[in-house]
Order: C-alpha cells, then sequence, then structure tokens
C-alpha cells in the first residue's frame, strides 16, 4: 500500500469523492479515507433534488455557484457511466414549487422572474398532475431542477477516481493529522500516510479537525427523516415542493418523501412524530399518498455551518489545507462544482474571486435567519 501521496481526501461521501474524481481526473495523485462504506452516511439519506433554484433564497454568489454545479450534471451523466458504468439516474421532469395563496406567491417573485421559471395556474398543474391538492392556486415550474440518485453519483465518483487512478480505501478512519517533515501525517486506523495536501470533506463530523487545526468552527448536525413509498397508480413524472417539503419521484415508480429539520440532534434513528409530520405535509400536496404502501425510512444529519452556507477553500495560514464541507441542504446538488473548486486551488488554477470569499472558512460570522 502506497504511504507517500499527493493528496488525501478525508471522507467519502458525495463532497469526498467527487474531489477524488476530479484530482484524478486532472492526473493528481491522490487517496481517499473513508471510515465506513463510500457513500454510507448523509449522502445516502438525501433525495437527491438539484434545487439550485427551489433550494436557494438569495440570488447571489451562491446561486452561480449552484447553477454551475446543476449544469455540470448534464455531461456527469454519460462521463461517469463511461468510466465506471455507473447510471447517477438523473431524471428530467422539474420540481413544481406548488402554491396556496397569493401572498405565498408574492415570495416567490424573484424565483418567477427568472427566465427558466414559468408560472402554472391550478388548472395546468392538474393536468400535468391530477391527483395534485385542490387548495393550490398555482405553481413555480422549474424545469432545471431535476434529481438524480445521490448514492449512485457518489459510488460513480468514488469508482471513477479509482479507474483514473486514485485508492479509495475504506473502512480506514484518519484519527489525526499532523503536520510533520514538509507536508502532513495522516495517523489512520490502517497505518501512517504522509501527504503533501490534506482536504478535509467529512461532512458533519469535520468539527473534530477543524478544533485541531486551530480553528474555531463547528458542524451542526440537523437531522432530516424521509420515508419511500410505492404506488400503483400513474407514477409521478415531477418533484412536488412546498416550503422545504418534498415529493421525489425515483426511476424505480417509489417516490422519496422528505423532510424534516430537526436541529442538534446527532440520533439518526427516524421518530414517530418526524414521519408522521412529513407523510401530513406530503399528503397536502398530493393526497393519494394516503393509499400508498410504505417501502422504508431513514433519517440523516446534514452538516450546516453558522450561516448555512459551506467552507469550501484554503486554510487561513496553510494553502496546503483544505476544506469541502457543511453542505448542508444542498451538497448533492453542490458536489460537481466543489470537486472542481478544490482541484483548481489545488492546481492553483482560476476560481472566481467572489467565490473563495463567500466560502472562505475565516469568512465573518453573521448567524443564519
Ligand atoms: C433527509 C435529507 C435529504 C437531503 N436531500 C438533499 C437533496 O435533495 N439535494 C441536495 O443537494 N442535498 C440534500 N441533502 C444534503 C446532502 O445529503 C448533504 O449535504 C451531503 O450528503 C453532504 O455530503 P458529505 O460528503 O459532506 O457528507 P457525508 O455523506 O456524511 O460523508 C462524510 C463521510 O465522511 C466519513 N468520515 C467521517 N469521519 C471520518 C474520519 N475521521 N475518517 C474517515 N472518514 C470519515 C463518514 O463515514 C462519511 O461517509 C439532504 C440531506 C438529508 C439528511
Amino acid at each position: 500500500m502506497k504511504t507517500n501521496i499527493e493528496v488525501a481526501v478525508i471522507g467519502g461521501g458525495i463532497i469526498g469523492c467527487s474531489i477524488a474524481y476530479y484530482l484524478s481526473q486532472a492526473k493528481v495523485d491522490v487517496v481517499l479515507f473513508e471510515e465506513q462504506q463510500i457513500a454510507s452516511k448523509t449522502t445516502s439519506a438525501a433525495a437527491g433534488m438539484l434545487g439550485a433554484h427551489s433550494e436557494l433564497d438569495e440570488v447571489q454568489t451562491f446561486y452561480s455557484f449552484a447553477l454551475k454545479s446543476q449544469l455540470a450534471y448534464q455531461s456527469l451523466q454519460d462521463e461517469i457511466k463511461n468510466i465506471s458504468g455507473i447510471d447517477i439516474e438523473r431524471k428530467q421532469g422539474g420540481i413544481f414549487q406548488l402554491v396556496y395563496s397569493n401572498q405565498e406567491k408574492e415570495t416567490l417573485s424573484s424565483l418567477l422572474s427568472l427566465p427558466t421559471v414559468e408560472w402554472y395556474g391550478a388548472e395546468d398543474v392538474s393536468n400535468h398532475i391530477p391527483s395534485v391538492s385542490p387548495n393550490i392556486i398555482g405553481a413555480a415550474y422549474i424545469k432545471d431542477d431535476v434529481n438524480v440518485l445521490p448514492t449512485s453519483v457518489c459510488r460513480g465518483f468514488a469508482k471513477s477516481a479509482q479507474v483514473l487512478g486514485a485508492s479509495i480505501l475504506d473502512y480506514t478512519k484518519v484519527l489525526d493529522i499532523k503536520k510533520e517533515n514538509n507536508g502532513y501525517t495522516l495517523y489512520t486506523t490502517n497505518g501512517k500516510f504522509q501527504a503533501q495536501y490534506v482536504v478535509i470533506a467529512n461532512g458533519v463530523w469535520s468539527s473534530t479537525f477543524l478544533k485541531k487545526l486551530g480553528l474555531n468552527h463547528t458542524l451542526i448536525p440537523v437531522k432530516g427523516e424521509c420515508l419511500s413509498v410505492s404506488s400503483n397508480s400513474v407514477p409521478l413524472k415531477h418533484t412536488l415542493f412546498h416550503k422545504q417539503s418534498y415529493i421525489v419521484p425515483r426511476n424505480n415508480g417509489q417516490l422519496v418523501i422528505g423532510a424534516t429539520m430537526v436541529k442538534d440532534d446527532w440520533n439518526i434513528q427516524p421518530s414517530i412524530d418526524g414521519i408522521e409530520s412529513v407523510i401530513s405535509k406530503a399528503k397536502s400536496m398530493l393526497p393519494e399518498v394516503s393509499d400508498m404502501k410504505i417501502e422504508s425510512f431513514w433519517a440523516g444529519l446534514r452538516p450546516q455551518t453558522f450561516d448555512g452556507k459551506p467552507f469550501i477553500g484554503q486554510h487561513p495560514e496553510d494553502s496546503h489545507l483544505l476544506f469541502a464541507t457543511g453542505h448542508y441542504r444542498n451538497g448533492i446538488l453542490l458536489a460537481p462544482a466543489t470537486g472542481q473548486m478544490i482541484r483548481n486551488l489545488i492546481l492553483q488554477q482560476k476560481v472566481p474571486e467572489d467565490w473563495i470569499e463567500a466560502f472562505k472558512i475565516n469568512r465573518k460570522k453573521h448567524s443564519l435567519v
């Protein structure tokens, strides 16, 4: 086993695997360390919406970054399939963001002003989705907010990175990182490794390393509970979305229904109240959910930073130490742009200055609104 490496990536969720993919595509020698299996934690809990519009309130820096990432998925689908044989199941159909009152419609005015977003009246929506709630006044139709299968994207990135020369070490926990011998020593459950660069991408568990590296930041877990159901009736073609609740159709005909937002809860067992509340919200969007059969339920921990934006960039005092963590509700959407940004920083290629400023770890603290 090679123990002298150029870039060590810690964490085998979608963020770490995307970084390993883009680095190995650029012929960088990369080893990824994953404590358990690839895609076994938060990534496996995600619904997979690429919600560049539906998820984001600010049409600012974050939006241009999110759009770039969403766009990258168009070519990734074939790229990953060709290299790894894995289908990321990018599903067209877009999102209907349901609206129940004129007041609510007003809050969507900046979304509705975008050229790719269209307003549909209630009748038009029910022409597309006959069983939609009769209480809506219409919906914003966002055709570009398609969805993917998160575990397949993550495994696709990892397998493609491997094909391109990366080493993926699963069941290998990084216990400590120390600056030594002109680089970093990683102490893992499988021995010591020397790396010139280290990327911390272990999701909500990144706090331990941030603290060790002298940064006073923590990642807050925001638990999300979901379930999947199957139906005998006509399958849904479009995602339904309302105030952070959603029903996402999968290629296999199942629907993913989510999700709660429980702050500061590290327990990944779904609760009765949590599942009850997501079912109730789903019924208010699509009443026929009541008759559907439950397939499974689960929970995952979204990694949240103090302002809801991820930390992507270099340590303020050491350009060989990088962070890619805190992707909160949007890690699936933002994985390609994050992987490309980290690759460009390591290779000293151009990264837009406003992205560096927006995502740097030592940005000014202001709390979430
Ligand atoms: C219910 C729910 C629904 C969601 N829906 C969406 C959605 O529709 N669209 C979207 O864009 N986002 C969604 N998200 C958010 C998205 O899932 C996350 O932002 C994303 O998965 C974070 O990925 P990650 O790679 O940072 O973390 P993770 O997937 O948690 O990966 C981190 C990895 O690091 C490993 N690790 C931890 N410590 C160590 C260590 N010391 N050494 C080695 N490995 C270690 C862990 O085992 C883990 O595999 C959702 C999240 C939830 C919970």
